[in-house]
């Protein structure tokens, strides 16, 4: 028998959990399918979990880690009445109404859907990278950075995300090489002067990892140089893959439109996707600015949209 729920929530960062807090204060009980813990791209609290040090966050001008912020935005919403699942959504129909989302063994039914599953790390796409991801390989320094005290590590990417990584990393390893595939980076000025400040932080510029070494536990990589296709070889203990995100729209292919590069369509200014009922926030409708703040702000439109939504409605059944 399916659960019945006013507005469900699938996804718990930024976006998701601002929803709830805006859908809670509103009296509509929502109801949020938070994600898996284990999973690194599902996880509860979205990308957010896997960082260190906030510092952009309005109203923090001392910073604050990434899990303690997101921690905050779910006890806030659940002090108005959010309820979680901590569970990974499985399938969806919103062909009909109620719409009806399915996870591994439950199954429930909604007036409204909001979606904020954002995105996820892109990899580099190596024959043997997905069987080295922890074991050596990595996407997130803040969980794993602890495992390669006093090792060298190599970054890969030339974003603000590599050279977060990067900076963050020095507390660990003795060395740290950001390999971009260019000569400059694309990461913004000030944390560009935060690396190349960065004593242990060393650039190998124009340099692409073409392999990956070791079987069971990542050895060393080779490069490729992008200019001159010269080959080099480095001995490295851990590589973390900072190259850009993907969106988690898995669930949604067929089901809600998507623009050309795979993010949710909605409609400009607002959240409504293509189905009315269905609001989308967050990274998984954002390839501009893909911010916690911005995300949050998405959240609060869809919630917003999604309450105007569910009067007009109620208004025009009466
Ligand atoms: P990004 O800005 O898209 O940068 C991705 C980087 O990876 C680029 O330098 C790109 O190279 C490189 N790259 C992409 N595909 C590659 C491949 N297959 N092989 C090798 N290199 C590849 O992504 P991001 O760094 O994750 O940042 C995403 C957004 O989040 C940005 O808006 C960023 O400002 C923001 N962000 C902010 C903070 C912060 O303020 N604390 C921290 C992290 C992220 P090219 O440069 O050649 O394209």
């Amino acid at each position: 028998m399916a659960t019945h729920h006013h507005v469900l929530i699938i996804g718990s960062g930024p976006a998701g959990l601002t929803a709830a807090i805006y859908t809670a204060r509103a009296n509509l009980s929502p109801f949020i399918i938070e994600g898996e813990p284990s999973s690194t791209t599902d996880q509860p609290g979205g990308q957010l979990m896997l960082t260190t040090e906030v510092e952009n966050f309005p109203g923090f001008p001392d910073g604050i880690m990434g899990p303690e912020l997101m921690g905050r935005f779910r006890e806030q919403a659940a002090r108005f009445g959010a309820t979680f699942l901590t569970d990974k959504v499985t399938r969806v129909d919103f062909s009909a109404r109620p719409f009806r989302v399915w996870t591994r063994d439950q199954e429930f039914t909604a007036d409204s859907i909001i979606v904020s599953t954002g995105a996820q790390s892109l990899m580099l796409g190596l024959p043997n990278e997905t069987a080295l991801v922890g074991h050596g390989v990595s996407t997130c320094a803040t969980c794993d950075g602890f495992f390669f005290r006093g090792k060298e590590i190599v970054v890969v990417g030339g974003g603000d995300s590599a050279v977060e990584e990067a900076t963050f990393l020095t507390k660990f390893a003795s060395k740290v090489t950001i390999v971009h595939r260019r000569s400059e980076l694309r990461a913004s000025k000030i944390m560009r002067d935060r690396a190349e400040n960065n004593e242990r932080i060393e650039f190998k510029w124009n340099s692409a990892v073409v392999e990956l070494q070791g079987t069971d536990m990542l050895e060393g990589i080779v490069l490729e140089d992008t200019v001159t296709g010269e080959r080099s070889q480095m001995n490295v203990a851990g590589l973390f893959i900072a190259i850009g995100h993907k969106p988690n729209t898995g669930l949604f292919t067929g089901v809600l439109d998507m623009e050309e590069n795979g993010y949710l369509a909605t409609r400009p200014g607002s959240s409504y996707t293509n189905i009315p009922g269905v609001f989308a926030c967050g990274d998984v409708q954002d390839h501009t600015y893909r911010q916690a703040i911005t995300a949050a702000g998405s959240g609060c439109m869809a919630a917003i949209d999604c309450e105007r939504w569910l009067e007009s409605e109620h208004a025009s059944l009466a």
